[in-house]
């Protein structure tokens, strides 16, 4: 398992459902890793081995995993083959997969368990909508994301926790940095087994706003989808 306590910062690249060959033969030319950080790309799983390198601070993330370890499940990848694929991080619960895949909560939890168990890194995503932020429920959603989504077997070694509203994923908007900071600080609250947890934020991150988001005491890196498809965009970030 990856050891995340030698870098400063993680950041992670969310290509979702993007990218080619020729794209990924021209992004990983141009890319340029920072050695005191962790990036991880979190590519279509199709592109996952092609785009491991020789880099030791750069790592290959899976979208999405299974929640099943084999069997007759058409269509699904285990914790188990991306293992043996060398990878070694996994988003889990992203908003777009609770939103148009119906994860549930005890879907992430056994998602995560089965990673943990393959020494993959879950990457587990909790953040509320708009809505939920306007009727001031942000604690209480996030208090019942992070409790059933992360599995007993989680520890700030082997798991990690992205923070991104909802209302925040691919719409420009952000919420201040105060508010970053507090809900970070807030999660890292929740329970004492959160406290050493490394937290990111995601959520119309860019070359424009990461330092600043990023400095952020309480932000341990950041998640980045739309702006990690341009790489000179993404080679900022993460410098
Ligand atoms: C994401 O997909 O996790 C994300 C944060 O997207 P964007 O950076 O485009 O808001």
């Amino acid at each position: 398992m990856v050891n995340l306590t030698k870098f400063s910062s993680i950041f992670i690249a969310n290509w979702k459902l993007n990218g080619n060959s020729l794209f990924l033969k021209d992004y990983y030319e141009k890319l340029k890793v920072n050695s005191n950080n962790c990036t991880i790309i979190c590519s279509p799983s199709i592109y996952l081995k092609s785009l491991k390198g020789n880099n030791i601070n750069l790592f290959c993330g899976a979208q999405d995993v299974s929640s099943y370890k084999e069997g007759a499940y058409t269509g699904e990848l285990s914790a188990s083959m991306l293992k043996d694929s060398n990878i070694d991080f996994c988003l889990v619960g992203h908003s777009e997969r609770r939103q148009y895949f119906a994860e549930m909560n005890d879907n992430v939890n056994i998602k995560s368990s089965n990673l943990i168990e393959e020494n993959i890194i879950p990457v587990i995503c909790i953040g509320e909508t708009l809505e939920q932020k306007e009727k001031k429920l942000t604690e209480e959603i996030l208090s019942t994301q992070i409790k059933a989504s992360v599995p007993s077997s989680a520890d700030h070694q082997n798991t990690l926790i992205a923070y991104e509203p909802v209302w925040a994923i691919g719409t420009g908007l952000t919420p201040t940095l105060d508010e970053i900071n507090q809900v970070h600080e807030l999660i890292k609250n929740f329970d004492t087994k959160f406290r050493n947890f490394k937290v990111l934020y995601g959520g119309s991150v860019k070359s424009a706003n990461s330092k600043e988001i990023n400095d952020l005491s309480h932000v341990d890196g950041c998640l980045i989808g739309g702006a990690s498809l341009k790489v000179d965009e993404f080679n900022i970030i993460i410098s």
